[in-house]
């Protein structure tokens, strides 16, 4: 039996794939690499293309043995989603409609979704738990709050089974720096702090230091990228023992605000790292905190490197290594944790 990887030259899903060939599983990927990379690529076949492409997921279905598919592919960027929606639309709602009448056809019925935590919106109550209100900010949480819905009437008509992950904020790398993070163009905090202490960038911009929180920056949950793998792989174990679908949140349940970051990452990587306070960005909720009692209670998850230091230097490790991202170098491979 094989496991279908969407998106498995990305960030979380190329750390996704190595953790599941380490439990002996076989990993197909598909990705079109627009933001996926090639140098991130492992697994034991790797297809080049697009959801939509109905030819190349009828070949990939053929020529596998798959019995679930994992899915990442996907755009990412919030951002981008509200400047221009109808790319999120097509690729991330429209892509995973082509993907699921393909795994219906080939009597695939099991799926483990990347959803996001940006399907709440500004919450109600801390710790969001599954079950709160989901109201979408943004095109890109829109299209993955419609993917779940699609996902249920999916399972109501054709016994697809699903589990809906809904991440916080993803961050570190594999411990060694072997793989890790690289966005074109990065918007993520940490690793732009620790670019930043490399030098490649001047300063990092905190974005509003005026919102209500214990120093006035942002708190957000931050979560190891190879404990989202773990949640990945302990979803597809659930699916396949038949204990049903289900929705999850990933996240630490512990928040750190923006300068909480960048004071860790100073620590870490005994570098300055400038700042320069800025306005607020648009949407942005002041605190995003999960709870995720119901992944550990139900999933059996543990999360293995809760602590922010550990992922900042795993980021470090793999940012200082590869200063330019996956340009740095190439053909270098070895994992170690
Ligand atoms: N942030 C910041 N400066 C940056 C990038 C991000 O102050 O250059 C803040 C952002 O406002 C948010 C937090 O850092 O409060 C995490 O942002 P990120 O984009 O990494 O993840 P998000 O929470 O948007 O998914």
């Amino acid at each position: 039996m094989a496991v279908l990887v969407t998106g498995g030259a990305g960030y979380i899903g190329s750390h996704t794939v190595v953790f599941l060939k380490e439990q002996a599983e076989e990993v197909i990927l598909l990705d079109h690499l627009q933001t996926g990379h090639r140098q991130a690529v492992r697994g034991d076949a790797f297809y080049e293309g697009d959801l939509r492409d109905g030819d190349l997921l009828d070949r990939i279905f053929t020529e596998h043995d798959i019995d679930a598919v994992v899915h990442f592919a996907a755009h990412s960027l919030v951002g981008e989603s509200a400047a221009d929606p109808l790319k999120y639309y097509e690729n991330n709602l429209y892509g995973t409609l082509c993907l699921l009448r393909k795994m219906i056809r080939h009597d695939v019925n099991r799926i483990v979704f990347s959803s996001t935590a940006a399907v709440y919106g500004e919450p109600e109550r801390l710790p969001i738990r599954e079950m709160d209100p989901t109201r979408p900010t943004n095109p890109y949480g829109e299209t993955k709050r419609a993917i779940e819905k699609m996902l249920h009437w999916c399972e109501q008509a054709h016994g697809v089974q699903s589990v809906s992950l809904r991440y916080f904020n993803a961050a570190g790398a594999w411990p060694g720096g072997e793989m890790g993070e690289d966005h074109d163009p990065e918007t993520h905090l940490i690793p732009l702090v620790l670019q930043t202490a490399l030098g490649e960038r001047k300063e990092i911009a905190i974005f509003g230091d005026d919102y209500p929180t214990r120093d006035g920056t942002c708190i957000r949950d931050y979560i190891h990228v190879i404990d989202l793998a773990q949640a990945h792989a302990l979803a597809l174990d659930r699916l396949r023992r038949g204990e049903g679908s289900g929705v999850y949140n990933l996240g630490n349940g512990e928040g750190f605000s923006v300068r909480e970051v960048i004071n860790a990452a100073r620590k870490v990587t005994g570098r300055e790292i400038p700042i320069r306070v800025t306005p607020r960005r648009p949407g942005d909720p002041a605190v995003l905190v999960a709870s995720s009692d119901k992944a550990r209670s139900e999933l059996g998850w543990q999360p293995k490197y809760p602590r922010l230091e550990e992922m900042i230097d795993h980021a470090w490790n793999w940012h200082r290594s590869h200063p330019k991202g996956y340009g740095s170098r190439r053909g270098e491979w070895g994992i170690s944790r």
